[in-house]
């Protein structure tokens, strides 16, 4: 018999406003453990919203969120979001610190000794792909492909069984986006963990998704696999958002 599935985040009944903008409304979703899942849709349809409200770095209006059973408190969520590496939309390295300080600045904060850095900061390096000489260069002094791979690098050193990802490919011309894309599925596989991903390109969420998740206005208007959602879409906006992408599509 197979396993149950479990699921790592439950949402129910999830509504964020900021003021009287409403990003997020009505949402009811489950993240499976080990698996992809890929948030897409418009830009401004509340997918980086989603994201946070899944690691407490903003609280819902109404609604709750679990995280592996236990609610997430945005006022308590420190120890649980360690559990989890985030890259941030855009990079969001500091660009004060070289790679290597961004790469270990959760782990040196938690006060691990030299040697401990030393051997995560190898290991890290080999998953993210990311090449050892350019760890002493400041974020500045990297290619955009060289700076996701320090920031994904950076959000898997405390090994989280979690990794959230908001358009982690975003800002990267076409060859070095399709390299990365083919690189980051191989480290997804060789992990197993549970993923994350946002995107607004529905080619590289059929790619990456087990599952996707495809937003509108703050709301969910279909969950599936990408055949699930071509070829059955739950709403003409479904057909409108694949046909747009359609020749971008290749799996
Ligand atoms: P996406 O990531 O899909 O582009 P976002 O989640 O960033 O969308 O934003 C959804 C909506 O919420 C947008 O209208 C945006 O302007 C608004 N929003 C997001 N964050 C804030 C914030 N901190 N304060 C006010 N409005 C916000
Ligand atoms: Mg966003």
């Amino acid at each position: 018999m197979a396993p149950p599935v479990q699921d790592v985040f439950e949402l129910r009944g999830i509504r964020k406003a900021f003021s009287d903008e409403v990003a997020v409304d009505c949402v009811d979703l489950s993240i499976a453990s080990g698996a992809t899942t890929v948030l897409i849709g418009p830009s401004g349809c509340g997918k980086s919203t989603l994201l946070r409200l899944l690691l407490g770095l903003v609280a819902p209006t109404s609604g709750s969120v679990t995280f592996e059973g236990s609610p997430v408190d945005p006022t308590d969520a420190l120890a649980q979001r360690r559990r989890m590496g985030y890259v941030i939309q855009g990079g969001g390295l500091f660009p004060h610190l070289s790679a290597e300080g961004n790469v270990t600045l959760l782990a040196r904060h938690l006060g691990w000794d030299a040697d401990r850095l030393a051997a995560r900061i190898a290991e890290v390096c080999d998953l993210a792909r990311l090449e050892r000489g350019l760890l002493g260069r400041f974020p500045l002094q990297l290619s955009g492909g060289q700076r996701q791979r320090v920031a994904l690098a950076r959000a898997l050193f405390l090994d989280p069984g979690v990794l959230l990802l908001d358009e982690p490919l975003g800002a990267l011309d076409p060859i070095v986006r399709s390299d990365l894309q083919d690189e980051l599925r191989a480290t997804f596989d060789d992990l197993g963990k549970t993923v994350v991903l946002v995107t607004h390109d529905m080619g590289e969420a059929a790619f990456f998704a087990d599952r996707i998740v495809l937003m509108k206005d703050g709301r969910v208007v279909q969950e599936g696999t990408f055949d699930e959602l071509d070829g059955a879409p739950a709403d003409p906006f479904v057909t409108r958002f694949i046909g747009a992408q359609r020749s971008h599509v290749v799996r």
